[in-house]
């Protein structure tokens, strides 16, 4: 059994905070009238996703009857369903819908997390409640030791990370990182992390989260992670569908400066580490560079890698890839 497996039986037979024990136990037993007929999970949810994510979600706290109902993280409620449509389409979730343990969805290259793993009354953890959570979130740190993103989901989970990160003695970031819907900090220790509205109805119902806004968050994580294969199928479509909306991000100029920078640098994260002088064009360049340029003659068959990488048609690359894409010179 894995570490990872360890701790999501430590944290799913935890009760050190009486109040949101109490309060999760209420829920699951009273329930509500549309779930009156579900065996409500009633417990801590644990963490979700890849041991090998190299990006990690960050929320708050799951819902009383989305992840403490179902037992996974962002499953079962309105949250959810923004969140893992969003996942789908950036090509880190293989559907884009999430609804119960069994639904069959499986992450690529990402871990769901929270800075608290029991559903709050109101949403509202308290200080003390956060202080004996957060170790959990700090062991889950320590494991996932490919994570090169961080997308925290809303104000305080972005400030649960930064301050899971100081426990671990990884230092104090300087000038200290602000939350800001969509701004990417770079730490120290090598992560990028992005703040993000978070998907509650309260932001979604009233406008303040839209999708493309959403959907803009993880093309710009997928900006900052080196480009791998892709071996899932249903993935591709949502990959593509990333890149295009971080082009025309870009184009209209509200790419912040660290994205701005890796988009036209291509500059590759390893290790933890920008190397300078080590170079990609962006991927999205290249293709589209390569198709108007020269196309190729094994392209446009659906054997055709760059027909499964980007879900389309296109050109495979046989150029200088340390020269700029042509539409950037
Ligand atoms: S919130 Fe965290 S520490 Fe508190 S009971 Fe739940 S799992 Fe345990």
């Amino acid at each position: 059994m894995s570490r990872l497996n360890v701790l999501e039986q430590t944290i799913t037979a935890c009760r050190h905070c009486p109040r949101l024990v109490a309060h999760r136990e209420q829920v699951a037993h009273v329930k509500i009238r549309r779930f009156r007929d579900c065996d409500y999970w009633g417990r801590p949810v644990p963490g979700f996703g890849s041991s090998r994510a190299r990006l990690l979600i960050v929320g708050l706290a799951p819902a009383a009857h989305g992840g403490n109902r179902t037992g996974r993280m962002f499953t079962g409620d309105r949250s959810g369903d923004w969140l893992y449509r969003a996942l789908h389409r950036a090509g880190f979730a293989s559907q884009p819908h999430s609804i119960s343990r069994t639904d069959g969805m499986r992450l690529h290259d990402c871990y769901i997390t929270a800075t608290v793993r029991c559903a709050p009354p109101g949403n509202k953890p308290l200080p003390e409640e956060f202080n004996r959570c957060r170790p959990f979130l700090m062991e889950e740190l320590r494991l996932l030791r490919r994570v090169r993103v961080v997308v925290a989901l809303g104000k305080i989970a972005f400030e649960g990370y930064l301050k899971a990160c100081r426990e671990l003695g990884y230092g104090r970031p300087h000038p200290r990182p602000a939350f800001g819907h969509g701004t990417a900090h770079p730490l120290p220790w090598g992560v990028m992390l992005i703040g993000s509205y978070h998907p509650s109805q309260q932001n979604t119902f009233t406008g303040r989260l839209t999708a493309p806004m959403l959907d803009a968050i993880f093309a710009k994580a997928r900006l900052h992670l080196p480009p791998q294969p892709i071996k899932n199928k249903k993935i591709h479509h949502g990959y593509s569908e990333a890149i295009r909306i971080l082009m025309r991000e870009r184009e209209s100029g509200s790419l912040d400066a660290a994205s701005r920078e890796a988009f036209e640098t291509g500059r590759i994260w390893r290790d933890g580490a920008s190397r300078a002088g080590e170079t990609r064009p962006a991927m999205p360049a290249v293709h589209e560079d390569a198709r108007l340029e020269q196309g190729c003659a094994r392209a446009r068959g659906p054997n055709c890698h760059a027909t499964q990488e980007y879900g389309r048609p296109g050109g495979h690359v046989e150029r200088d890839r340390t020269a700029p894409p042509r539409f950037l010179r």
